[in-house]
């Protein structure tokens, strides 16, 4: 299993568009320490400097030559032609966020036929399934077939066995998932857009994987910033929800120590970390890899 990290940002990305802050300008024009960093962590450097665009997860399975995107970046043409990745042959939509989806249209003439994996539960925020949703706002798209899936429920797609488990992304329904490989029982862990609140049984299908990929968005000093603060304050007080959608840097850890996870990226990262933490490990940067073999 071959992990590329195609984005690694939140919503708004880093650098964000006509951003002026110290971490925005830092990215742009990469000191050589920021360099050594990301060359360290395998980051593509690229004109722009060193980047985190909207979400998105390039998984390649080597045994079946076959590529799964998880999320569609509104980034998708730049990421694929950054890192030089195979198309995908299936997708999965984990929620209905501009951020996650707005990036499917994409796929227009580039493939021919496009598996989308999605849960079949129905949103009341919305009165549809993320995958009703996906279906109903690319029915142009003839190439995408969109395959509800239950969650909890394992389904096989590019040779994989993966399971999406609800997580706790208000006001919205937002999925985490799990992707394992049976023949060499690589696992693969994805947060998901969650706050801290992640299930009890949705923790136990993320648990122990090899690599686990969690939505850290800031670091948790940044919560008295929110105007709902922070949530899910850990026994010193640390908030380990950044108002009520997202983990901070705090939260994703501590569920990375929680889940047992042998290595942890945090991703969905927002510009406002701090210049002097933005761009040190386990944040990720986009294009990191790995190969993932048990
Ligand atoms: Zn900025
Ligand atoms: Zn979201
Ligand atoms: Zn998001």
């Amino acid at each position: 299993m071959e992990v590329t990290l195609l984005g690694t940002g939140d919503t708004t990305g880093t650098p964000t568009v006509a951003c002026d802050c110290d971490t925005c300008r830092r990215a742009r024009n990469p000191d050589e320490e920021v360099l050594t960093q990301a060359r360290e962590q395998g980051a593509t450097i690229t004109p722009n400097g060193v980047e985190r665009t909207r979400f998105s997860v390039h998984v390649r399975n080597d045994r079946t030559d076959q590529s799964l995107l998880v999320d569609f970046s509104p980034d998708f043409r730049q990421q694929f032609l950054r890192e030089d990745v195979p198309l995908p042959d299936a997708g999965i939509v984990t929620h209905i966020h501009f951020d996650h989806l707005d990036g499917l249209g994409n796929c227009f003439r580039l493939v021919d036929e496009l598996s989308i994996h999605a849960a079949d539960e129905t949103d009341p925020e919305t009165g549809k399934s993320v995958a009703e949703s996906v279906s109903d706002d690319y029915a142009y798209l003839r190439q995408i077939t969109v395959e509800p899936q239950t969650p909890f429920e394992p389904f096989e797609s590019c040779g994989f066995e993966i399971t999406l488990v609800p997580v706790d992304h208000p006001p919205l329904l937002c999925y985490g998932l799990a992707i394992e490989d049976p023949e060499t029982g690589a696992k693969l862990s994805i947060s998901g857009d969650t706050n801290y609140a992640v299930p009890d049984r949705s923790r136990e299908v993320l648990a122990e994987p090899d690599l686990f990929l969690a939505d850290g968005i800031v670091p948790a000093h940044l919560c008295e910033y929110h105007t709902k603060g922070g949530d899910h304050h850990d026994e010193d007080g640390t908030p380990r929800t950044f108002g009520t959608k997202h983990m901070t840097r705090e939260g994703a850890l501590s569920l990375a120590d929680e889940l047992d996870a042998a290595r942890t990226r945090l991703v969905h990262l927002a510009h406002y970390y701090p210049a002097d933490e933005a761009f040190e490990p386990p944040l990720a940067l986009d294009g990191e890899r790995y190969v993932l073999s048990e």
